[in-house]
């Protein structure tokens, strides 16, 4: 069976749960990436981020405060995108570099014209996750529409939040056993050849770039 992959990022973190999702990939040798709100970066959760790092994980942008940018100046769009990076470098010396994933995930013109001029490689999604995001969010409806929507190449869009880990404990070794391998967006753009980055478009699936 030819091997499959699959970049799922989990957004919102640093929160609850994130450390046991990273123990939980690991158990399969899965790794994943998670998009970072800057403001939830403080010296009682960096250690979190620290844990994913040190574990093979990769942290990439999701604004400081998960405004919707499109509402927000240019100048503040700049601010909110490249404050966090700047903040996680200082505390735990890691480089989240040029990707992010957009909150909200569908900005106007003027918003990814900023995240070109920033070079920002925007991570979307190509899967149906189960709207895991709402709080009356089941594990079985984020089970269903995860296996139901998994397909090679694809970045899937997940949250850190407890239904989310225990979904992940009945989907992880699923995948495994359909020939998946999940990885971090740097390791899927790699192992597809992707070396050319784009920069202020939406990417979903590598294969289609
Ligand atoms: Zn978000």
């Amino acid at each position: 069976m030819q091997t499959k992959y699959i970049s799922i990022v989990l957004d919102d973190g640093p929160l609850p749960f994130m450390c046991e999702i990273v123990d939980l990939f690991n158990q399969y040798n899965f790794k994943a990436g998670f998009a970072v709100m800057g403001e939830r970066v403080t010296d009682d959760t960096q250690y979190m981020l620290k844990y994913a790092v040190d574990n093979g994980f990769q942290l990439v942008g999701h604004s400081h405060t998960h405004r919707k940018l499109e509402t927000l100046s240019d100048e503040e769009i700049k601010k909110e995108m490249t404050e966090p990076v700047a903040d996680i470098k200082n505390r735990i010396g890691y480089d989240m570099k040029n990707i992010a994933r957009l909150p909200g995930h569908c900005p106007d013109e003027r918003v990814l014209k900023i995240c070109k001029d920033l070079n920002l490689v925007l991570i979307g999604y190509d899967m149906d996750c189960g709207a895991d995001w709402l709080p009356d969010a089941t594990p079985q409806n984020i089970i269903n529409q995860t296996l139901k929507t998994a397909h090679d190449g694809a970045f899937a869009c997940m949250h850190v939040r407890e239904h989310t880990y225990e979904a992940l404990k009945t989907i992880l070794p699923e995948l495994k056993n359909r020939g998946f391998q999940l990885v971090t967006p740097e390791q899927l753009f790699k192992i597809k050849g992707k070396t050319n980055l784009i920069y202020g478009t939406h990417i979903h699936n590598v294969n289609n770039i």
